[in-house]
């Protein structure tokens, strides 16, 4: 199968318009229409997030499914130099919980810093997947990064020749986990905190600013984008998180009020 694919890719890397956009490679470990089924989620997820972001990946995305991978993976090939390859491990695809946004996001949005990048492909899937995936299973983001008190000036050191909480030794436990629910919580409190700008579209331009400056290795981006050293703005985080925590935790027996008199409507 593998033979197969580089076979595809090579007849048509001189006829770029013809290129399949979609590749996907498997061990055998699953069927045929559940591949087309991952295609079809890539090209999918692409749109999505390249609307989203107002960026693109004019490349191919080459998928592959395999008994062999233990978690899904994109940004380490981008920084291996071989950005759209994706990888999705058979009972993810089985499952029908392959963390397909996440992935793509990597592809179109990859960056220098891990933290931040992580941070985008969990909030991007998350905004825009009901799905229960990988790493954080549906898990409310700020719910969830509240639930530990890890310091964003040593996740922020997370890079691509640096990491710790991203280490392969890290990579089945609960620390890595919320250290993915802080990366997702904190990219989205930039992108949602009305203090950063009168709407999404100027807040996300923000973000997008320190996402730059973030590739860059810039040691000052939350200076230079937002005028504040990242203590500021982590405590900012912190108060945003407990305000919404307890706000759903008010909201929570109100909902369970409201629900029945609308299942008493029918
Ligand atoms: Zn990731």
């Amino acid at each position: 199968m593998k033979h197969q694919l580089e076979e595809t890719i090579s007849q048509k890397e001189g006829e770029a318009a013809e290129s399949p956009r979609v590749v996907v490679n498997s061990d055998g470990s699953v069927f045929e229409r559940e591949s087309q089924d991952i295609a079809k989620q890539v090209e999918e997820a692409d749109k999505i997030v390249s609307d989203y972001l107002d960026m693109r990946f004019d490349g191919a995305y080459r998928i592959d499914i395999s008994r062999q991978h233990r978690t899904s993976m994109a940004l380490l090939h981008v920084y291996k130099g071989n950005r759209g390859r994706m990888d999705f491990p058979t009972i993810s695809v089985r499952k029908g919980n392959a963390a397909v946004i996440h992935e793509t996001t990597h592809v179109i949005a990859p960056n220098y810093n891990r933290f931040l990048a992580e941070g985008l492909a969990v909030y991007i899937q998350d905004k825009f997947s009901q799905q229960s995936v990988p790493p954080t299973f549906g898990q409310d983001l700020h719910g969830g990064a509240s639930e530990s008190e890890l310091k964003l000036e040593d996740l922020i050191k997370e890079t691509r020749d640096y990491y710790y909480y991203w280490s392969r030794r890290m990579s089945q436990s609960q620390e890595r986990r919320n250290a993915y629910l802080h990366a997702g919580s904190f990219v989205k409190f930039l992108i949602e905190n009305k203090a950063y700008g009168a709407d999404e579209k100027s807040r996300l331009e923000r973000f997008k600013k320190l996402y730059a400056l973030a590739d860059n290795g810039e040691g000052r981006m939350f200076d230079i984008a937002y005028g504040k050293p990242l203590p500021e703005m982590e405590k900012e985080w912190r108060s945003y998180i407990s305000g919404q925590k307890q706000r759903s935790e008010m909201l929570e027996p109100m909902l369970a009020i409201n629900q029945k008199p609308v299942s008493a409507r029918l």
